[in-house]
């Protein structure tokens, strides 16, 4: 379990925990040098958030469900927004991630997820213990459960994170498979910055499969 941060210590935003999950690079383009680039995936990806990027509060089924919510957690120095929420009858709550990947191409989502959890527990008072991706190219949901392994892991991937922004650190590039598909390559240009030094990757979180693509 993570300290409470300092009050100088860098706020992560539970989005940044994905991006770190898929490569600690792109992380690091995005939240250290503030460098974007979109692709096909990631406008796809933005095509599949408008409807969960839009604050709304509607009740189905008995299910309060809240799009584009607000979070955040003082002791983890987490804040963001959760695609969608939902509060159902029994008490229990239920973050949503949306994705366009397949569903068994969400692995990095999972993390996000249970960031999410983190600060909805901190913000309500109440364990969360599951969460779902949701699938958006094939319209499916696939349940994720916050078991203590990935809580830690979680846990390990928000402080890496803050420590990579208090530093400024830009982490080497993982040069792989996970590059064709990644928005920012031009930026990165891995292959370029692999062969002037050599680097060890193998510290990464996530092997994805062959077409694994980052949102
Ligand atoms: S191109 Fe490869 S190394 Fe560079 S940020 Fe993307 S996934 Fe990471």
């Amino acid at each position: 379990m993570s300290s409470v941060p300092a009050e100088d210590e860098a706020v992560v935003m539970v989005s940044a925990v994905a991006h770190y999950a898929y490569c600690p690079r792109r992380c690091g383009l995005i939240y250290v040098e503030n460098l974007f680039d979109d692709n096909v995936f990631t406008l796809l990806g933005s095509a599949a958030h408008v409807r969960a990027d839009q604050p709304t509060e509607t009740t189905k089924h008995g299910v309060i469900i809240e799009h584009a919510l607000p979070i955040w957690s003082d002791k983890h120095g987490l804040c963001g927004r959760a695609d969608v929420v939902e509060f159902h009858p029994d008490g229990s709550i239920l973050p949503v991630e949306y994705k366009i990947s397949p569903k068994h191409r969400i692995e990095h989502a999972r993390f996000q997820l249970c960031a999410q959890a983190i600060c909805l527990e901190e913000m309500f008072g109440r364990a969360v213990t599951s969460g779902a991706a949701y699938s958006s190219s094939s319209h499916q949901r696939v349940s994720v459960a916050f078991t203590t392994e990935l809580r830690e892991e979680t846990a390990r991937i928000i402080e890496l994170i803050r420590k990579m922004l208090v530093e400024q650190n830009l982490p080497p590039p993982v040069n792989d498979r996970r590059c064709p598909n990644c928005s920012l390559v031009h930026l990165c240009v891995p292959e370029g910055i692999s062969n002037l030094a050599s680097v060890h990757c193998e510290d990464f979180l996530f092997l994805p499969s062959d077409r694994e693509v980052a949102e």
